[in-house]
C-alpha cells in the first residue's frame, strides 16, 4: 500500500505523518509521473487557488482526473474545494465529486473553530465511538450534493462537513492536525473500492 499526498502547497506534511503513523508508505506528489503505482491520493488543506494554479502548471489536472477513475482520492479543506464541481469562484477544479461548495464560508482565519462531530461511519473503525473532534480553518461549506453523494457528517448547525461519493471523500476540516487517525483509516479502506 502506498498513498500519495499532493505536495504543491499547504499542510501535506501532517498527512504524511498520519499515514506513517498507520504504517502506510506515504509519498509527496508534485508531478504526474509520481502518481504511478499509488493506491490513493490525499489533497491537503491550504489555499485552493494556489494548489489549482500549480496543478495546472505541472499538468496535474488531467492526470489527477485520470488517476481518480481507478483510485481513491480524499480532499481535505482546500482539497475538498478542488474535488468539487463548483466553488463560486473561477479557479481550476478537478470536479470529481458532485458537490457544490462556498469558500471561506465561516469567515476569516480568526473565525477558525473546533467542533465535536458525530461521524457514524467511524464506528466501523473500531472503538464504537462516532465522536470526532474536527478543526475548521477558513473552511469551505458544502452547500449542496448530488444524488450519488453520501453525507457522512454535519456540523451542529446542520452544514455538510464530510461527504463520500464512491471512492472519493471530501472533508471541510483538517483531520491531519489532530491525533485521531480514524478518518485516515476510513480513507485507506476506500482504496479497495475502484468504482464510483
Ligand atoms: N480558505 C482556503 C481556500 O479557499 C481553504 C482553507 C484551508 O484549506 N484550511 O482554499
Amino acid at each position: 500500500m502506498e498513498i500519495g499526498v499532493l505536495a504543491l502547497q499547504g499542510n501535506f506534511d501532517d498527512h504524511i505523518s498520519a499515514l506513517q503513523a498507520l504504517e502506510v508508505k506515504a509519498t509527496q506528489v508534485r508531478l504526474p509521473k509520481q502518481l504511478l503505482g499509488l493506491n490513493g491520493l490525499i489533497i491537503p488543506g491550504g489555499e485552493s487557488t494556489v494548489i489549482g494554479k500549480l496543478a495546472t502548471e505541472f499538468g496535474l489536472i488531467d492526470a489527477l482526473r485520470e488517476f481518480g477513475q481507478l483510485h481513491a482520492i480524499w480532499g481535505t479543506c482546500a482539497g475538498a474545494i478542488l474535488m468539487s464541481k463548483t466553488a463560486g469562484n473561477p479557479q481550476p477544479l478537478l470536479q470529481l465529486m458532485d458537490i457544490q461548495v462556498e469558500r471561506n464560508a465561516y469567515g476569516r482565519q480568526i473565525d477558525s473553530f473546533e467542533e465535536l462531530l458525530d461521524i457514524q461511519c467511524l464506528e466501523k473503525m473500531g472503538g464504537e465511538n462516532p465522536l470526532y473532534r474536527a478543526v475548521f480553518i477558513r473552511a469551505p461549506r458544502i452547500h449542496s450534493v448530488g444524488s450519488k453523494v453520501n453525507v457522512l457528517a454535519r456540523s451542529a448547525k446542520g452544514e455538510i462537513v464530510a461527504a463520500q461519493q464512491g471512492h472519493f471523500l471530501a472533508t471541510t476540516f483538517h483531520p491531519e492536525i489532530t491525533n485521531d487517525l480514524r478518518l485516515h483509516q476510513y480513507f485507506l479502506a476506500l482504496t479497495h473500492i475502484t468504482k464510483t
